[in-house]
């Protein structure tokens, strides 16, 4: 269960990432933190085209702050999910020829503020035993302890050679030999009698 966006005092861009993903959650804030900082050290405005690239290595909330504040959406090319289940995001700039990796550091390590509730909760979580309150009462934390921490105590942050990606493709697109959609040409099937199939139908003929 998410928590209610009215009990956090959020700053406008904020505002803005938890509008587009619809609650407010620790992931989104990874998401928030890491597209402030990219924009800080590269001086970024959001991308109208694909002037900013982003890569996540995860297809998380995080991703979504990204979309909102930095403009690499989803149906722009810009945008390129790896899933690999890590809370790490590459950020590249086309005028600023720079990039730059930032990557979850290990844990939360709660140093004074909240700690002892923090890990009876944590605990409680672990071994099935919280409640929804506990549960509610943690994500909060979490909340407020990632939009209060510096940075550097939440992402490594690398610098990385800039390799300028390639634009996204505008390819033409082809009616399908069986079901007559129109697709993109470079995503079809070409059979060995020259016709092209969307993927789709090619699937359905094979298994036939
Ligand atoms: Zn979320
Ligand atoms: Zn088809």
């Amino acid at each position: 269960m998410p928590v209610k966006e009215d009990e956090i005092i959020m700053p406008d861009d904020l505002k803005k990432c938890v509008e587009f993903h619809g609650h407010i959650c620790p992931g989104l804030i990874y998401g928030y933190r890491v597209a402030r900082e990219a924009i800080r050290l590269m001086d970024l405005t959001r991308a109208v085209d694909e002037e900013i690239v982003a890569v996540c290595e995860n297809d998380s909330c995080a991703v979504d702050a990204l979309q909102v504040l930095l403009g690499t959406a989803a149906g722009k090319g810009n945008l390129i999910i790896k899933d690999f289940g890590k809370n790490a995001y590459t950020v590249l700039s086309r005028s600023r020829r720079q990039t730059y990796r930032f990557s979850r550091k290990t844990h939360y390590d709660y140093q004074g503020r909240d700690k002892d509730t923090f890990e009876r909760l944590e605990a409680a979580v672990a071994e099935g035993s919280a409640s929804e309150a506990d549960r509610k009462n943690l994500r909060r934390l979490k909340i407020d302890d990632l939009l209060a921490r510096p940075f550097g105590e939440i992402f490594i942050t690398r610098e990385l050679p800039f390799e300028e990606p390639l634009y996204a493709p505008l390819a033409p697109s082809e009616a399908c030999a069986v079901c007559g959609e129109m697709t993109m040409a470079a995503k079809m099937v070409k059979l060995k009698d020259g016709r092209s199939l969307c993927l789709p139908c090619s699937q359905k003929t094979s298994a036939d």
